[in-house]
């Protein structure tokens, strides 16, 4: 059995004391975490060298790395405003928060799955993450391998842009939120949306996805899919703090985002994304469900037709 070595400031890292920091008087101000960032931005000539995939095969095309991944805080142009120009309602000033996902721990347990249902009450047929495993390959040269999804709170979400009732805004911490009372659940974000990250919810009829559960962010506590994460594969942190362990991984090592050609700048990042899944990512569990009806799909199809990314990039 292949066995690989510890990240740097992973599994243990300490997260009561992570989140002291990140709710104590002495948080980061946005100007300082800017200044810090771009000097905390990685020397290419010191990274680490390109580790190796989730199957240990070197990869092929790593866009970005943590060698070129400018931390961008200050580059949303929905990060202070809605879209009717109102201030961002929730957030905390100066913090960005993302996601690292290292695939090479994660065991496809669906355990993530489960809490964030139970966290944000999300109705059947429907996720806010979900854990597709693929199989790579053909036989009887095959791998197996677990992809988990959930919206990427973009830097730049395409989703914001097409909404006409402005019910979808990016708060101060850049996590992209939706006012369900604004919502008309007209599914124009569901298909604007490169990552298949939203679904119209069959019980409020209104626009639904991750929001990095920022009912427990707001009060010190993990994501639900991340307290949860069995292998400890998921984490959660603030971008714009060159000392959180979640900013020094995605610095210091080989990191990818999905789709990067989209122009959205994830705040997800993988450790170990194979270059096949990292432009058609699998498994969506459900579209829009007009879409679906059209699609002829039934739930228990998560098979995606490879053209449906080019279709909304
Ligand atoms: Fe919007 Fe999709 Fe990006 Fe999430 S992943 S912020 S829903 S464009
Ligand atoms: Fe993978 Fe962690 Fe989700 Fe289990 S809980 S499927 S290990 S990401």
């Amino acid at each position: 059995m292949k066995t690989y070595p510890p990240q740097d400031g992973g599994p243990d890292r300490d997260r009561r004391g992570f989140f002291r920091q990140a709710l104590g008087a002495t948080a980061i101000t946005a100007a300082a975490a800017a200044a810090a960032s771009v000097t905390a931005r990685a020397d290419p000539s010191t990274v680490r060298p390109p580790g190796n995939d989730a199957f240990g095969d070197a990869p092929e095309a790593l866009t970005p790395s943590g060698a070129d991944f400018e931390l961008a805080h200050d580059r949303s142009v929905y990060a202070y405003t809605t879209k009717d120009g109102n201030l961002a309602k929730e957030g905390f000033e100066g913090k960005r928060w993302g996601m690292l996902i290292d695939l090479r721990k994660c065991i496809g347990c669906q355990a993530c799955t489960a809490a964030c249902k139970f966290e944000n009450n999300i109705p059947t047929g429907v996720f806010r993450t979900w854990v597709p495993d693929v199989e790579l390959g053909t036989f009887p040269d095959t791998k197996r391998a677990f992809l988990p999804r959930l919206c990427n709170h973009c830097e730049r979400p395409s989703c914001i842009e097409v909404c006409p009732a402005g019910a979808t805004w990016q708060r101060k911490d850049g996590i992209v939120e939706i006012d369900y009372d604004l919502c008309w659940g007209c599914g124009a974000c569901v298909n604007a949306c490169p990552y298949d990250a939203r679904f119209i919810n069959p019980v409020t009829k209104t626009a639904d996805k991750c929001t990095f559960c920022s009912q427990r962010v707001d009060q010190g506590l993990l994501p639900a899919c991340v307290e949860t994460c069995v292998g400890g594969a998921r984490q959660f942190g603030d971008l714009n703090d060159p000392n959180d362990p979640v900013t020094k991984q995605v610095l210091s090592e080989v990191v990818q985002q999905l789709k990067p050609d989209t122009g959205n700048e994830p705040r997800v990042f993988y450790i170990g994304l194979t270059t096949e899944l990292q432009n058609n990512p699998p498994g969506v569990p459900t579209l829009w469900s007009v879409e679906q009806e059209d699609m002829n799909r039934n739930d228990h199809d998560w098979g995606i037709a490879t053209d449906k990314g080019a279709d909304h990039v």
